[in-house]
């Protein structure tokens, strides 16, 4: 099947001053259109043309050949969970009392919770995006390089951040702490919730 961009949820001025439209213009506008597309060239009269974007994914992972299929697939699927994982509805950024509860029990606090996604993201040398992953329904915070994304026997992500220079570049420039710092305020908890409850 031909993929189609995934509409945002939000208009692209809604988390602005944080995030430009500007920035999403860029972002989700060309950098994510293009993997799209790209996704799209790659898989036309192959098999794959008929699979489900995670049917991509896994079909390719780890196989050299496919190395150009799966960073760009990859790079669709990241994308999309991070657009999902920012909300300008302050309802969603309430996190669910069982989540909340399990931030405890694995990270001692909330606040403490937000420095270790803090410190992954700033530490990600290079390209890459940092997750709030549920690990066999224990919490953690992990990062990945370039388009990889956490993958494992009942490994779910529930949350990511993009901290590719060009998530964060026209409104911060080199300050990619000071980006995490006000997405931790954007992440939307309710699709974190939804995606904690979901069959791995
Ligand atoms: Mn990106």
């Amino acid at each position: 099947m031909i993929l189609q961009m995934k509409p945002l949820s939000f208009d692209m001025k809604a988390l602005e001053p944080y995030i430009s439209k500007k920035t999403f213009e860029f972002h989700y506008g060309k950098h994510y259109a293009t993997y799209v597309q790209n996704t799209n060239d790659l898989i036309a009269d192959t098999p794959m043309q008929d699979m489900d974007l995670m049917s991509i994914i896994h079909h390719c992972a780890g196989k050299p050949e496919y190395q150009s299929l799966f960073n760009n697939a990859a790079q669709v699927f990241n994308h999309e969970f991070f657009w999902n994982s920012l909300t300008d509805d302050a309802e969603k950024r309430q996190i669910a009392p069982v989540l909340a509860d399990k931030i405890v029990r694995d990270f001692k606090s909330y606040d403490d919770f937000a420095n270790v996604l803090l410190q992954t993201a700033v530490k990600q040398f290079g390209s890459g995006w940092a997750w709030l992953i549920s690990d066999n329904g224990v919490l953690k915070v992990v990062s990945t390089a370039n388009a990889m994304l956490p993958m494992g026997k009942g490994i779910k992500p529930l949350l990511c951040i993009d901290v590719w220079e060009h998530a964060y570049y026209l409104d911060y420039q080199n300050r990619r702490a000071d980006f995490i710092k006000i997405v931790i305020g954007l992440l939307n908890w309710q699709f974190a919730w939804e995606n904690y409850n979901k069959g791995v």
